[in-house]
């Protein structure tokens, strides 16, 4: 109800929100917070994104049965979970193993089995399974959009990404690829995502 008094419209959104439950994808201790309308912490300094983020985000993509769609940032793999219920095939890179083990452990958990996983370097995309209907990214990337994820989206393909200014304030874009090297773009909302980052996280890292 909430979500829809915010402007979430698409019944295929709501209901796979509602079918999804998110005290599977918080930590330990976080249970009773799982349905308040805020990011909370999933260890090693990563948060699960607020649920009005994930239904905007899904939303933006205009997702169809038929789409192969490409996540970037895992993490707790709740927007992995609702992105699977509303297109044929999701690919997920996250560079935090131990978050990647956590998250594929609850896909299991859930049966959800369109779901296909791997510890990596998001920046660079998945060459093998390009090109991608639609692209998620749920860290911010500081100024543009990571070259090898625009080349790796399919032409008439949407990517919605949170994109950190100059100024230090991030926003919520979607892009429309019109052409090879032609796109659309739209500003969505101000958001506060943590930072995109390359290659894959080592064992020191917080
Ligand atoms: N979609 C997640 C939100 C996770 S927060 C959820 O529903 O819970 C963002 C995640 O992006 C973090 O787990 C972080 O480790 C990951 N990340 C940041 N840069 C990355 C990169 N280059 N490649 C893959 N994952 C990245």
């Amino acid at each position: 109800m909430e979500l829809r008094s915010q402007g979430i419209k698409d019944t295929n959104v709501l209901k796979a929100i509602e079918t999804t439950p998110r005290e599977i994808f918080v930590s330990n201790g976080f249970e009773d917070q799982a349905y308040e309308n805020r990011a909370l912490s999933i260890g090693l300094g990563q948060t699960i994104s607020q649920p009005q983020i994930v239904a905007v985000m899904t939303q933006a993509l205009q997702l169809h049965d038929r789409h192969k769609v490409l996540e970037i940032g895992t993490g707790s793999g709740y927007q992995a979970a609702i992105l699977s219920c509303l297109c044929r095939r999701l690919y997920t890179i996250e560079r935090h193993k131990p978050l990647l083990d956590i998250a594929e452990r609850r896909f299991e958990h859930l049966g959800l089995r369109n779901i296909t996983s791997i510890a990596g370097d998001g920046m660079q995309g998945w060459i093998e399974q390009a090109p991608f209907e639609r692209i998620i990214v749920t860290a911010a990337a500081k100024y543009s959009v990571p070259p090898a994820l625009m080349e790796q989206l399919a032409v008439g393909g949407l990517l919605v990404i949170p994109i950190e200014r100059a100024s230090g304030e991030q926003v919520l874009r979607l892009y429309k690829k019109e052409g090879d090297k032609t796109y659309a773009m739209k500003d969505l909302m101000p958001t506060r995502f943590v930072p995109l980052l390359p290659d894959v996280a080592n064992m020191m890292e917080a």
